[in-house]
């Protein structure tokens, strides 16, 4: 166990978690937008819960523009589904 624990905040429900429990969403170095699923690409992130309704939630009030400059498009945002359906279907992230 660490010490200390890197936090971030949830642009859906705004519940500051463990980043290892979150979904990462990285805008890279060239502007386009990403799902990171190894937490660590460079490039500036933002943060959902593994729960679709914080994911419908930062897309309806426009907070991925807040917080990345842009928006994820419809694709992306299907990934990022699919990554908490999985996510979810393991009981966690791992
Ligand atoms: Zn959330």
């Amino acid at each position: 166990m660490p010490r200390r624990v890197p936090l971030r905040t949830c642009i859906g429900c705004k519940t500051v978690r463990p980043k290892r429990e979150l979904v990462r969403v990285v805008r890279t170095p060239g502007g386009v937008v990403e799902l990171d699923t190894t937490g660590k690409r460079s490039g500036r992130g933002a943060y959902v819960c593994p729960d679709e309704g914080c994911l419908d939630e930062a897309t309806r009030a426009r907070r991925w523009e807040k917080a990345l400059g842009i928006s994820p498009d419809s694709a992306l945002i299907e990934k990022l589904k699919d990554r908490i359906r999985e996510i979810r279907s393991k009981g966690g992230v791992s």
